[in-house]
């Protein structure tokens, strides 16, 4: 049978990624933010007669292709794969959209107008008149709620209906030139609009009120650190037991394991340096990070299908602004704490040169997901050892600090080697919307978490086996991995670090979370890592290396501050195709972090 390729385009944030679920039944990460898709997702489905492939092209706000979004969704709607285009549109914002659609229906493609959000429309008291804009239109109008699932049915009849007699739109007359073609397409979305949308629209009344709580002047930064503070807290507070049950677990199967490759017949040398090396410093990884992580996206994405975050971009608008950057670096930022790689692939929804770099070099200033059970566990032993509270606390603090210094770092590159004017950029807050539990959990665990942690253990496991036989490989009566940190002494040591902690994150390179592990393999030099364990046994071995209050401080400080993993290099490599802002990416985090370690460690 034939399959007919149909395009998903619309504005960011309509629903796209729902309308794609309910159709093709894959789990696309859905989003509150805008921009969010950045390259396409497919996924098939079949109506009564046919089967069809759905592509999803990035949200965008024009097809203008200013940015990379715009193009990539320009050049696919164009291009012969498409057959026929599904356009969703927000139904309580028609005019906007409309914008959107009326660039789309010129293409003149067969299009399928679909009005989502009709529940949210309703509930602001709109009524829209279908018919009659299909009718002003030309093509073929359907209003759906996309999380409903009666919607599917709809969908499909209107899709088969389209393919059984695709009718091009007839030709908009549009000027070329560029702003008489926006004025112009304005006009024509207002024209369309009249007589098809009754009612006045806004902001449902309680929404209102909870913006002036949330955005206003007086409430909007303590909630954000309030809320900040909380999720910490319950990741904290959460993370311990399920931490301490995981590392018995996994510690207790590494004899098994260890008996196994024995009875296998593998030399002993290779069987330690799978036991001890890979296997060890993978459960490590993984008790560590796992339960933290389990928590931290869940809360993360509750607070993103709340519509919290554009509240959060909205607030630090007008800093970025005075940064000479754009406020969507917030969102780009907010990813980086899940993981830099990720956040630096997320400056794609900028669309100005400048501000993406700005966005992309400074995104590792914010501690991504690998480096919060470091930074957690060197609060707890040594700053607030009996109290949750205390601990979320401090790490609010450090976030919030970092955050600081992010806006410090853009604000030094947009006054030299960046300098230009800040774009403006709209963005709109959408309504408050009922998370829906379920989804959160599959999404944040199955997509975030577990994808997180295949990415870390897939580093850790031949890195654990590397170290292992640097650390057991002797020459001169002294392991390499002893010799090395010897030799970075001195320059940790002026750091108020020491040159143990320094060999550890550079050979933490490959993932921010082995530095705890390969810190220890290091001063426990048995040349194997010591079992994961509770955090007591880590303090008595960072006790007897000499760690003092001012040590834990100085690795705080360095745990945020020191070059991206190499994922997040390479990524930044990538996307702005050249090593020379990678070395600035690297470089750049680096330098805050020699500047501060040392002033704290003359204290
Ligand atoms: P995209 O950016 O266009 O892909 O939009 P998403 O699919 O991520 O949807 C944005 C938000 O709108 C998510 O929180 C969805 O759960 C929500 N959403 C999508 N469709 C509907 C709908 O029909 N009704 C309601 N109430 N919410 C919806």
């Amino acid at each position: 049978m034939q399959t007919h390729v149909i395009a998903l385009a619309g504005l960011p944030n309509v629903g796209k990624s729902t309308v794609f679920n309910r159709l093709t039944g894959l789990h696309q990460h859905t989003g509150n933010w805008t921009g969010k898709t950045v390259s396409s997702a497919r996924g098939s489905f079949s109506t009564a007669r046919r089967r069809c492939l759905l592509v999803d092209v990035p949200g965008a706000y024009s097809l203008s292709a200013r940015s990379d979004d715009e193009r990539v969704a320009r050049d696919f709607l164009l291009s012969d794969e498409a057959e026929a285009i599904l356009l969703v549109c927000d139904a309580g914002l028609l005019e906007r959209n409309l914008f959107y659609a009326l660039q789309v229906l010129a293409l003149g493609k067969p299009v399928l107008l679909c009005l989502n959000l009709m529940d949210e429309a309703a509930r602001r008291g709109l009524t829209l008149d279908l018919p009659l804009l299909s009718e002003r239109l030309g093509v073929p109008v359907v209003g759906v709620s996309a999380r409903k699932r009666g919607s599917r049915r709809v969908l499909l009849d209107a899709i088969d209906a389209l393919l059984d007699a695709p009718r091009s739109p007839a030709p908009i007359p549009l000027p070329a030139e560029e702003e008489a073609r926006t004025a112009a397409l304005v006009r024509e979305a207002e024209a369309l609009c009249r007589g098809v949308v009754q009612g006045r629209q806004q902001l449902p009344a309680r929404d209102r009120r909870i913006d002036r709580v949330l955005t206003g002047k007086l409430f909007a930064f303590p909630v954000m650190l309030l809320l900040l503070a909380l999720v910490f807290y319950l990741t904290i507070a959460g993370a311990n037991a399920p931490s301490v049950f995981l590392s018995r677990l996994l510690f207790s199967l590494e004899a098994p394991l260890a008996a196994f490759l024995s009875r296998l017949g593998l030399p002993a040398r290779l069987s330690a340096m799978l036991t001890e090396g890979a296997y060890r410093t993978l459960s490590w990884v993984v008790s560590v990070m796992l339960p933290p992580m389990a928590i931290f996206f869940p809360l993360f994405t509750l607070l993103e299908d709340l519509g919290y975050l554009p509240r959060v971009a909205y607030n630090l608008d007008r800093p970025f602004q005075r940064c000479g950057a754009c406020g969507k670096q917030c969102l780009t930022m907010a990813m980086g704490f899940g993981c830099n790689a990720a956040g630096v692939t997320g400056c794609r929804i900028i669309d100005s040169k400048r501000e993406r770099l700005l966005a992309v070099l400074t995104n590792s200033f914010v501690p991504c997901n690998g480096r919060f059970p470091l930074l957690i566990a060197v609060i707890t032993m040594f700053f607030a050892p009996r109290s949750t509270l205390g601990a979320s606390l401090i790490l609010t603090g450090i976030i919030a600090l970092s955050v600081l210094l992010s806006f410090a770092a853009t604000a030094l590159l947009s006054g030299t080697l960046l300098r230009g004017e800040p774009s403006s950029f709209v963005l709109e807050l959408p309504p408050y919307r009922r998370p829906q539990l379920g989804q959160i959990l599959v999404r944040s665990l199955l997509d975030r978490t577990l994808k997180v942690l295949l990415r870390a253990a897939a580093v850790a496991a031949p890195a654990g086996a590397a170290l292992w036989l640097l650390a057991n490989t002797r020459a001169g009566g002294e392991s390499l991995l002893l010799q090395a940190a010897a030799l970075l002494d001195g320059a940790g040591r002026f750091l108020g670090l020491d040159g143990a902690i320094l060999l550890a994150f550079l050979l933490g390179l490959p993932a921010n979370e082995t530095v705890l592990p390969i810190l220890l393999m290091i001063y426990t030099a048995g040349g194997s890592l010591t079992e994961p364990g509770a955090l007591a046994d880590v303090q008595a071995i960072l006790l007897q290396n000499g760690w003092t209050a001012g040590t834990a401080a100085c690795m705080l400080c360095f745990t945020v501050l020191h070059w991206p993993c190499s994922t997040t290099l390479l990524t930044v490599k990538k996307e702005t195709g050249g090593w020379g802002w990678t070395a600035l990416a690297a470089l750049l985090p680096t330098g805050f972090g020699l500047i501060l370690c040392k002033l704290l460690a003359g204290m």
